[in-house]
């Protein structure tokens, strides 16, 4: 967990998003929430509830979380669902909703009647809503990826259970469904103190490029940190890098391991491998869930920054991009489009071409790509940056305490 207070954060967020906080905190002095998720480390939701739990706890809430087990049997019938959220076609037999169910039994234990709030993340423990009890409890579900596309197969098993909730929040507007239970809207945050997205010394930026064998001064850097999956499209980033590259002298890097949820990131990573095939000017990176300094470092080390997804929840990556300044191209989809406006914070576009024509205007104009880069932090640091995150759970809280009856 994070070891940061409020304070620390003052001079990023300014006066106006503390005070709000401390006056909201005032309000809910004891407020008891119950955060359960389905991986301690890795992925966008892991890494937000290791900033946030902690600073919910200094403002005066009673907060915990809890990581719910599953076999890989579960988790390949969540990434399915995943998948299915996404507007892929999946295959998901009975014996699968069967078995994620008697998950949601054993995981049971979990509950905890004295909570004001049980905040379910994501599909994987929405089976326990079949175990909510006649406590004081409200429960809220918390989908962090865009479900606009869901295949009807996912969406019409996991509605229900969303039904049994008191309230869903999304990401974004454009994401609300046909629910009989309140939807609110909310998008997550990138904590700028953290080793992901803190200023690094020279001798920690220096050692880390030595230890992953990267010139701090050879040619451009193309980069896009991801999880393999395919939804990243690293494929696609892979072939706009050759057309870059026929112009101009560049490496790229695909830098990502994969979240104890995803079993599918070993077959695409080794898609991935097979693709690039051992070409000296890609290097592909499989980290360790917490090598955040590296992907800091990375990330400052690039001269564009990539994010091609096909689909996007939010998009962290492009936040923690955009905070160090750095010039991004990505695909407008899902949260990609609230961080990216075309010209004015980084480039937007869709196709392997339309990417590469992107990337080659940024290293073109290195003077408009930091100006670029420099709307961008201003853009995500009134937007989604950690306090700000903060600001608005408690608004949201203050908000359901005032339907109890
Ligand atoms: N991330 C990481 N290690 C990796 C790949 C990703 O720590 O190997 C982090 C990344 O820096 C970001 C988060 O995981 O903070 C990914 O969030 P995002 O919203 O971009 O995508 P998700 O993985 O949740 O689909």
């Amino acid at each position: 967990m994070s070891h940061f207070t409020l304070k620390n954060y003052e001079t990023i967020a300014g006066n106006a998003i503390m005070n709000e906080i401390e006056a909201y905190g005032e309000k809910l002095q004891g407020y008891n929430v119950l955060h359960i998720n389905s991986t301690a480390v890795g992925g966008g939701v892991a890494e937000i509830l290791h900033s946030l739990v902690p600073l919910m706890q200094e403002v005066g809430l009673s907060v915990k979380w809890s990581v719910l087990k599953g076999s890989p049997k579960f988790f390949n019938t969540t990434k399915q669902f995943h998948n299915g959220l996404h507007g892929q076609q999946v295959n998901i037999t009975a014996e699968m909703l069967e078995h994620y169910l008697a998950n949601a039994q054993k995981n049971r234990n979990l509950l905890e009647d004295e909570a004001d709030l049980i905040v379910l993340h994501d599909q994987q423990p929405l089976g326990l809503t079949a175990y909510r009890s006649e406590s004081k409890s409200r429960w809220l579900w918390y989908c962090h990826i865009d479900p606009s596309y869901a295949v009807p197969s996912v969406w019409y098993f996991l509605a229900p259970l969303v039904a049994a909730c008191d309230v869903s929040v999304f990401h974004l507007p454009e994401y609300a469904r046909d629910l009989s239970v309140l939807q609110y809207f909310m998008p997550p945050a990138i904590d700028p103190l953290s080793d992901k997205n803190r200023e690094v010394t020279p001798e920690e930026y220096d050692s880390i490029l030595e230890k992953l064998d990267i010139d701090p001064s050879g040619p451009p850097i193309i980069l896009q940190v991801s999880r393999f999956d395919r939804l990243k499209d690293p494929v696609g980033v892979i072939e706009a890098f050759r057309l870059v590259r026929k112009n101009r002298k560049c490496q790229l890097i695909l830098a990502g391991g994969s979240a104890d949820d995803d079993p599918e990131g070993a077959i695409v990573l080794e898609e991935v491998r097979e693709l690039a095939d051992n070409d000296p000017d890609i290097k592909i990176l499989a980290l360790e869930p917490n090598a955040n300094l590296q992907i800091n470092v990375l990330q400052r080390r690039a001269n564009v920054i990539v994010q091609k997804s096909l689909r996007e929840g939010f998009g962290l990556t492009a936040t923690e991009a955009l905070w160090k300044e750095k010039p991004l191209v990505a695909t407008p989809t899902g949260g990609l489009a609230y961080q990216v406006i075309d010209g004015k914070t980084g480039l937007t576009a869709k196709t392997v071409e339309e990417v590469a024509s992107q990337i080659e205007r940024i290293l073109a104009n290195p003077d408009w790509a930091n100006k670029l880069g420099s709307a961008g932090k201003k853009h995500v640091t009134q937007r989604f940056i950690l306090p700000v995150y903060l600001r608005n759970w408690l608004r949201l809280i203050t908000l359901l305490r005032g339907q109890e009856k």
